[in-house]
C-alpha cells in the first residue's frame, strides 16, 4: 500500500492544538502519573499525539501512522519528537494501547471532559438525539467452514466477533456480517457522538438504547427527544424513554395490533378525533371529537407504543424523524473520515479502545473548532 501523501502543515498545527487543549493535556498528565511500565523512552504526550494523528489522517494501522510521522517534520515537532529517530515505534504504539485498556477509566474521564466542554460551547447540544447501531466487520474470517464443502473451522482469529444483521445503505444491500456493532447516541442537530458502545454483532440493538440514554444523561445532557428506527420499536424502549423525560420518535412495525389499526386516532360518529396537545407530566395526550358534540368532547390517552405523545401522523413527528439521518451520516463520517473502519484489531476490548480513540479525536477537533469560532448566541 502506498504511503499517503504528506498533508499540509495546518493538520500538524491541529494536532499540536489538540495536545495542548486542557482536556487532552489532563489525560497526558494522569497517564504519566501511572508510570510507564514498559521500555523507557517515549513520552506519553507523543503517544497520545500518535493516536490523534492516526484518526486525523484516516490511517487504519499503526504501521502507516509511524511511517507518516517519520517523514513529516511538522508532525514530529507537533508531537514533540523533532528528530525522526525519536518517533515512537509500532511496538511502542501497541504497548500504549495496552496501557490505555488497562487504565480505561482515565480515558473515559477524558471523554467525559470532552463532551462537557462541547456542551459548554454548544448549550443546546444533546436536546434532540438520534440513536442507531452500525456494523463494524471483524478483522477476521467468521465462516464456519474453511472452504465450501470443506472441514469446519476450529479456531477463529477473532473469537469475540459474531454474526449479525445490517440494514441496507446506498452502496450495498442488507445482509449478515461477522463482527461488531457500534451503538451510539448522537446530537441530532450537530451529529456529535454523545455516548456509544461497541458490542458483538448478534446483540440486539434495542437492548442498548436505554443504557446509552442513561450514559448521555450521566454526561449532563438532557435529551428531550430521541429518534430511532424501526429496529427499536419495542414497548420497553417507549416506556424507558418516557421514564427518562424523553419523547421517542420511532416508526411502527406491522405487528398484529398495528394491522388491527389500534394505533389510529379514536373515531366517533363525527369523524376521526384530532390531537389537542400532550402533557409530559401526565404522560398522556389529549384527543378531541372533531365537532365537539361528543360527551365528553375530549379524552386523555396515556403514552404507549401505539399512542406516542408526539403522534406519528403529525407534521412535527415527520420533521423530527427526518433528523434520524444525523446518526447515519455520523456513522459514515466516523468510518470514512476518521478511520473507524476497516477494523485492524481483534477482540472486543481492542475494538472498543479503537472506537474510543477515533471518537476522542473526532470530538477534540469539533471542540477546537467550536472554541475558535464561538457559535452566535
Ligand atoms: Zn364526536
Amino acid at each position: 500500500m502506498a504511503v499517503p501523501t504528506v498533508p499540509p502543515r495546518s493538520d500538524a498545527e491541529q494536532i499540536a492544538a489538540l495536545l495542548d487543549s486542557p482536556e487532552i493535556d489532563q489525560l497526558v498528565t494522569v497517564l504519566a502519573a501511572t508510570r510507564w511500565t514498559g521500555r523507557p523512552g517515549y513520552p506519553i504526550r507523543a503517544m497520545v499525539g500518535m493516536a490523534l494523528a492516526k484518526s486525523l489522517y484516516t490511517l487504519p494501522t499503526w504501521t502507516r501512522t509511524v511511517a507518516l510521522v517519520g517523514e513529516h517534520a511538522a508532525l514530529r515537532v507537533a508531537i514533540g519528537c523533532p528528530d525522526s529517530a525519536d518517533v515512537p515505534s509500532v511496538h511502542a504504539c501497541y504497548r500504549f494501547t495496552a496501557k490505555l485498556r488497562k487504565f480505561k477509566p482515565l480515558l473515559d474521564a477524558c471523554l467525559d471532559r470532552m463532551t462537557a466542554a462541547l456542551h459548554e460551547q454548544i448549550p443546546e447540544l444533546g436536546s434532540t438525539v438520534a440513536i442507531d447501531a452500525s456494523d463494524l466487520p471483524a478483522y477476521g474470517n467468521g465462516q464456519r467452514y474453511l472452504y465450501k464443502g470443506g472441514p469446519e473451522r476450529k479456531t477463529y482469529s477473532d473469537p469475540d466477533a459474531t454474526w449479525g444483521h445490517r440494514s441496507a445503505v446506498s452502496t450495498r444491500a442488507a445482509g449478515s456480517f461477522y463482527g461488531y456493532k457500534l451503538h451510539q447516541v448522537v446530537c441530532a442537530d450537530t451529529g456529535l457522538p454523545l455516548a456509544w458502545r461497541v458490542e458483538t454483532a448478534k446483540a440486539s440493538e434495542s437492548t442498548f438504547a436505554m443504557p446509552l440514554l442513561d450514559a448521555v444523561k450521566a454526561r449532563g445532557f438532557r435529551p428531550e427527544i430521541a429518534i430511532l428506527d424501526m429496529g427499536y420499536d419495542h414497548t420497553h424502549v417507549y416506556e424507558g424513554c418516557e421514564q427518562r423525560d424523553c419523547h421517542p420518535i420511532i416508526p411502527l412495525r406491522e405487528t398484529p395490533a398495528v394491522k388491527a389499526g389500534k394505533h389510529k386516532p379514536p373515531v366517533c360518529e363525527h369523524g376521526e378525533w384530532t390531537f389537542a396537545g400532550a402533557e409530559t407530566k401526565r404522560r398522556a395526550a389529549k384527543w378531541r371529537c372533531p365537532t365537539g358534540e361528543c360527551s365528553p368532547a375530549s379524552r386523555w390517552i396515556g403514552a404507549s407504543r401505539l399512542h406516542t405523545l408526539i403522534p406519528r401522523g403529525t407534521a412535527r413527528w415527520k420533521k423530527l424523524y427526518r433528523l434520524r439521518g444525523s446518526v447515519e451520516r455520523e456513522n459514515g463520517r466516523l468510518k470514512n473520515e476518521w478511520a473507524l473502519s476497516p477494523l485492524r484489531v481483534r477482540r472486543i476490548e481492542r475494538v472498543r479502545l479503537h472506537a474510543d480513540l477515533t471518537i476522542l479525536t473526532r470530538l477534540a477537533v469539533a471542540l477546537d473548532k467550536a472554541r475558535a469560532v464561538p457559535l452566535a448566541a
